[in-house]
Protein backbone atom coordinates (compact mmCIF):
# COMPACT_ATOMS: atom_id res chain seq x y z
CA UNK A 1 0.00 0.00 0.00
CA UNK A 2 1.29 3.13 -0.26
CA UNK A 3 2.01 5.53 2.68
CA UNK A 4 3.18 8.59 4.42
CA UNK A 5 4.60 8.85 7.94
CA UNK A 6 2.55 11.15 10.13
CA UNK A 7 3.08 13.17 13.04
CA UNK A 8 0.95 11.71 15.94
CA UNK A 9 0.41 15.31 17.20
CA UNK A 10 0.80 18.04 14.64
CA UNK A 11 -0.15 15.58 11.83
CA UNK A 12 2.63 16.80 9.85
CA UNK A 13 3.32 13.95 6.69
CA UNK A 14 6.50 13.12 6.14
CA UNK A 15 7.21 10.93 2.87
CA UNK A 16 8.20 6.81 3.15
CA UNK A 17 12.02 7.56 2.28
CA UNK A 18 12.29 10.17 5.29
CA UNK A 19 14.66 9.05 7.52
CA UNK A 20 12.98 10.97 10.32
CA UNK A 21 12.00 9.23 13.52
CA UNK A 22 11.01 11.70 15.34
CA UNK A 23 8.48 15.14 13.67
CA UNK A 24 10.90 17.72 12.65
CA UNK A 25 8.16 20.61 13.93
CA UNK A 26 7.39 19.06 16.83
CA UNK A 27 9.11 16.14 18.00
CA UNK A 28 6.67 13.72 18.98
CA UNK A 29 6.58 10.43 17.13
CA UNK A 30 5.29 9.43 13.72
CA UNK A 31 3.23 6.68 12.68
CA UNK A 32 2.85 4.73 9.55
CA UNK A 33 -0.70 6.08 7.58
CA UNK A 34 -1.85 3.90 4.49
CA UNK A 35 -3.82 4.59 2.00
CA UNK A 36 -6.40 2.15 1.14
CA UNK A 37 -7.54 2.56 -2.23
CA UNK A 38 -4.35 1.48 -2.92
CA UNK A 39 -4.79 -2.04 -1.17
CA UNK A 40 -5.10 -5.18 -3.61
CA UNK A 41 -5.85 -8.13 -1.50
CA UNK A 42 -6.52 -11.54 -2.96
CA UNK A 43 -9.61 -12.95 -2.89
CA UNK A 44 -8.29 -16.13 -1.00
CA UNK A 45 -6.17 -13.56 1.33
CA UNK A 46 -7.85 -15.26 4.78
CA UNK A 47 -7.21 -18.58 3.77
CA UNK A 48 -3.49 -18.25 2.71
CA UNK A 49 -1.25 -19.80 4.88
CA UNK A 50 0.06 -17.85 7.95
CA UNK A 51 3.73 -17.05 7.49
CA UNK A 52 5.96 -14.23 7.76
CA UNK A 53 5.58 -12.87 4.17
CA UNK A 54 2.07 -13.27 4.02
CA UNK A 55 1.28 -9.86 5.46
CA UNK A 56 3.83 -7.66 3.70
CA UNK A 57 0.81 -5.71 2.25
CA UNK A 58 -0.05 -4.12 5.52
CA UNK A 59 3.88 -3.32 5.92
CA UNK A 60 5.78 -0.24 4.80
CA UNK A 61 8.59 -2.36 2.53
CA UNK A 62 9.53 -2.67 -0.53
CA UNK A 63 11.27 -5.30 -0.72
CA UNK A 64 10.97 -8.99 0.64
CA UNK A 65 10.90 -8.74 4.77
CA UNK A 66 14.41 -9.91 6.16
CA UNK A 67 13.68 -12.75 8.35
CA UNK A 68 14.63 -15.09 11.03
CA UNK A 69 11.30 -17.38 10.47
CA UNK A 70 10.07 -15.10 14.04
CA UNK A 71 6.33 -15.39 14.34
CA UNK A 72 4.00 -18.48 13.20
CA UNK A 73 4.28 -19.14 17.04
CA UNK A 74 1.84 -21.34 18.90
CA UNK A 75 -0.99 -20.12 20.22
CA UNK A 76 -1.82 -22.88 22.93
CA UNK A 77 -5.72 -23.22 24.24
CA UNK A 78 -5.69 -23.45 28.14
CA UNK A 79 -7.98 -25.82 30.13
CA UNK A 80 -10.79 -23.38 31.52
CA UNK A 81 -12.45 -25.83 33.38
CA UNK A 82 -9.17 -26.79 35.15
CA UNK A 83 -7.98 -23.32 35.62
CA UNK A 84 -11.21 -20.76 35.92
CA UNK A 85 -13.73 -24.10 36.99
CA UNK A 86 -15.70 -22.77 34.41
CA UNK A 87 -14.52 -24.94 30.75
CA UNK A 88 -17.11 -22.97 28.59
CA UNK A 89 -14.76 -20.05 28.81
CA UNK A 90 -12.11 -20.44 25.72
CA UNK A 91 -8.75 -19.36 26.26
CA UNK A 92 -5.53 -18.70 24.36
CA UNK A 93 -2.58 -17.78 25.15
CA UNK A 94 -0.19 -16.86 22.66
CA UNK A 95 3.20 -18.42 23.13
CA UNK A 96 5.94 -15.95 21.90
CA UNK A 97 9.30 -17.23 23.40
CA UNK A 98 9.34 -19.56 20.10
CA UNK A 99 10.69 -16.57 18.28
CA UNK A 100 14.64 -16.48 17.81
CA UNK A 101 15.68 -14.72 20.29
CA UNK A 102 12.87 -15.60 22.68
CA UNK A 103 10.40 -12.20 22.56
CA UNK A 104 7.73 -10.53 20.14
CA UNK A 105 10.44 -8.15 19.52
CA UNK A 106 11.59 -10.07 16.61
CA UNK A 107 8.69 -9.54 14.72
CA UNK A 108 9.50 -5.69 15.25
CA UNK A 109 13.30 -6.02 14.24
CA UNK A 110 12.73 -8.15 11.17
CA UNK A 111 10.99 -4.45 9.54
CA UNK A 112 13.23 -2.37 11.06
CA UNK A 113 16.15 -4.02 9.98
CA UNK A 114 14.42 -4.56 6.41
CA UNK A 115 13.76 -0.73 6.44
CA UNK A 116 17.20 -0.07 7.41
CA UNK A 117 18.68 -1.84 4.58
CA UNK A 118 15.92 -0.14 2.27
CA UNK A 119 17.26 2.96 3.06
CA UNK A 120 20.98 2.50 2.35
CA UNK A 121 22.04 2.15 5.68
CA UNK A 122 24.77 -0.34 7.07
CA UNK A 123 24.89 0.70 10.94
CA UNK A 124 22.05 0.56 13.09
CA UNK A 125 21.66 1.43 17.15
CA UNK A 126 18.99 1.53 19.55
CA UNK A 127 18.60 2.52 23.00
CA UNK A 128 17.36 -1.16 25.15
CA UNK A 129 16.84 -2.67 28.91
CA UNK A 130 17.83 -6.22 27.05
CA UNK A 131 15.38 -7.77 24.77
CA UNK A 132 15.21 -5.29 22.16
CA UNK A 133 19.08 -5.00 22.06
CA UNK A 134 19.70 -8.64 21.95
CA UNK A 135 16.90 -8.78 19.18
CA UNK A 136 18.77 -6.26 16.81
CA UNK A 137 22.24 -7.98 17.54
CA UNK A 138 21.24 -10.69 16.02
CA UNK A 139 19.34 -9.80 13.44
CA UNK A 140 22.00 -7.25 12.32
CA UNK A 141 24.82 -9.79 12.48
CA UNK A 142 22.90 -11.92 10.50
CA UNK A 143 22.11 -9.46 7.46
CA UNK A 144 26.04 -8.14 7.92
CA UNK A 145 25.03 -4.67 9.59
CA UNK A 146 26.80 -2.96 12.20
CA UNK A 147 25.03 -2.58 15.17
CA UNK A 148 25.47 0.01 18.49
CA UNK A 149 23.03 -0.77 21.54
CA UNK A 150 22.71 1.58 24.21
CA UNK A 151 22.05 -0.31 27.98
CA UNK A 152 22.21 0.96 31.32
CA UNK A 153 25.58 -0.08 32.51
CA UNK A 154 23.46 -1.72 36.05
CA UNK A 155 21.47 -3.78 33.05
CA UNK A 156 21.02 -8.15 34.04
CA UNK A 157 24.82 -8.77 33.32
CA UNK A 158 23.48 -12.57 31.35
CA UNK A 159 21.79 -10.02 28.85
CA UNK A 160 24.80 -7.54 28.32
CA UNK A 161 27.16 -11.19 27.97
CA UNK A 162 23.86 -12.33 25.26
CA UNK A 163 24.28 -8.69 23.26
CA UNK A 164 28.10 -8.86 22.83
CA UNK A 165 27.63 -12.67 21.58
CA UNK A 166 26.05 -11.44 18.56
CA UNK A 167 29.09 -8.79 17.86
CA UNK A 168 27.13 -6.01 18.48
CA UNK A 169 28.99 -2.74 20.19
CA UNK A 170 27.92 -2.16 23.41
CA UNK A 171 27.37 1.44 25.19
CA UNK A 172 27.16 1.28 28.52
CA UNK A 173 25.47 4.35 30.12
CA UNK A 174 25.60 5.28 33.33
CA UNK A 175 21.73 6.10 33.98
CA UNK A 176 18.42 4.40 33.28
CA UNK A 177 16.28 3.51 30.03
CA UNK A 178 15.45 7.16 29.30
CA UNK A 179 19.31 8.33 29.61
CA UNK A 180 19.80 5.37 27.19
CA UNK A 181 17.17 6.38 24.90
CA UNK A 182 18.61 10.45 24.59
CA UNK A 183 22.44 8.68 23.79
CA UNK A 184 20.59 6.51 21.09
CA UNK A 185 18.85 9.38 19.29
CA UNK A 186 22.11 11.57 19.50
CA UNK A 187 24.34 8.60 18.94
CA UNK A 188 21.79 8.12 15.03
CA UNK A 189 21.83 11.97 14.41
CA UNK A 190 25.44 12.22 13.95
CA UNK A 191 26.64 9.02 12.66
CA UNK A 192 23.62 8.47 10.06
CA UNK A 193 23.03 5.09 12.17
CA UNK A 194 19.36 3.93 11.39
CA UNK A 195 17.96 4.25 14.52
CA UNK A 196 15.86 1.01 15.76
CA UNK A 197 13.36 1.41 18.72
CA UNK A 198 9.67 2.36 19.74
CA UNK A 199 9.15 4.12 16.66
CA UNK A 200 7.06 4.03 13.54
CA UNK A 201 8.60 1.13 11.36
CA UNK A 202 8.62 -1.41 14.89
CA UNK A 203 5.60 -0.83 15.35
CA UNK A 204 4.61 -2.22 11.92
CA UNK A 205 6.66 -5.35 12.67
CA UNK A 206 4.65 -6.30 15.62
CA UNK A 207 1.32 -6.03 14.12
CA UNK A 208 1.79 -9.57 12.87
CA UNK A 209 1.01 -10.83 16.28
CA UNK A 210 -2.65 -10.26 15.76
CA UNK A 211 -2.61 -10.78 12.45
CA UNK A 212 -1.20 -14.22 13.02
CA UNK A 213 -3.66 -14.87 16.29
CA UNK A 214 -6.65 -14.07 13.60
CA UNK A 215 -5.69 -16.52 11.27
CA UNK A 216 -5.22 -19.38 14.01
CA UNK A 217 -8.60 -18.91 15.21
CA UNK A 218 -10.35 -18.72 11.49
CA UNK A 219 -11.05 -15.13 12.09
CA UNK A 220 -13.21 -15.37 14.70
CA UNK A 221 -12.52 -12.13 16.77
CA UNK A 222 -12.31 -12.90 20.07
CA UNK A 223 -14.31 -10.59 22.73
CA UNK A 224 -11.37 -9.79 24.95
CA UNK A 225 -7.53 -9.39 24.18
CA UNK A 226 -4.99 -9.27 27.59
CA UNK A 227 -1.80 -7.63 26.62
CA UNK A 228 1.13 -7.33 29.03
CA UNK A 229 2.82 -3.27 29.16
CA UNK A 230 5.71 -1.67 29.68
CA UNK A 231 5.24 1.29 27.42
CA UNK A 232 2.42 -0.12 26.06
CA UNK A 233 3.90 -0.40 22.42
CA UNK A 234 2.87 -3.72 21.67
CA UNK A 235 -0.82 -3.30 23.21
CA UNK A 236 -0.78 0.04 20.07
CA UNK A 237 1.05 -1.96 17.44
CA UNK A 238 -1.78 -4.52 17.87
CA UNK A 239 -4.51 -1.80 17.92
CA UNK A 240 -3.14 -0.36 15.20
CA UNK A 241 -3.23 -3.48 13.28
CA UNK A 242 -7.04 -4.54 14.13
CA UNK A 243 -8.08 -0.95 12.91
CA UNK A 244 -6.53 -1.59 9.97
CA UNK A 245 -8.16 -5.19 9.04
CA UNK A 246 -11.32 -3.43 10.12
CA UNK A 247 -10.71 -1.37 7.11
CA UNK A 248 -9.85 -3.56 5.08
CA UNK A 249 -12.74 -5.44 5.77
CA UNK A 250 -11.30 -8.58 6.84
CA UNK A 251 -12.48 -8.61 10.49
CA UNK A 252 -16.02 -6.66 11.21
CA UNK A 253 -14.93 -6.07 14.90
CA UNK A 254 -11.97 -4.96 17.39
CA UNK A 255 -11.99 -6.95 20.56
CA UNK A 256 -11.93 -5.31 23.74
CA UNK A 257 -8.14 -4.76 24.64
CA UNK A 258 -6.84 -4.76 28.29
CA UNK A 259 -3.81 -3.88 29.69
CA UNK A 260 -1.91 -5.87 32.00
CA UNK A 261 0.57 -4.27 34.01
CA UNK A 262 2.91 -5.00 37.22
CA UNK A 263 2.12 -2.58 40.30
CA UNK A 264 5.88 -1.53 40.52
ZN1 LIG B 1 4.46 17.09 14.71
Amino acid sequence: MDYTLKCTRCTKEYGPQSTAFRCKLCKSVLEVSYDYSTLELNAGFRNEVPSSQKYVQFLPLSTPLRTLEEGSTELKAVDTEELLGDGSVKLHLKIETENPTRTFKDRGTAVEITKAMELGFSDVCCASTGNMGLSIAKYSRHFGLSSTIFISKDANTEKLRKIEEQGAKLEKVDGDFNDSLVLAEEFARYNQNFLCGDYHYRKEGQKSLIFEMLDQLGYQVPDYLFVQVGNATLLSAIYKGLKEYKKAGLIKKVPRLIAVQSES
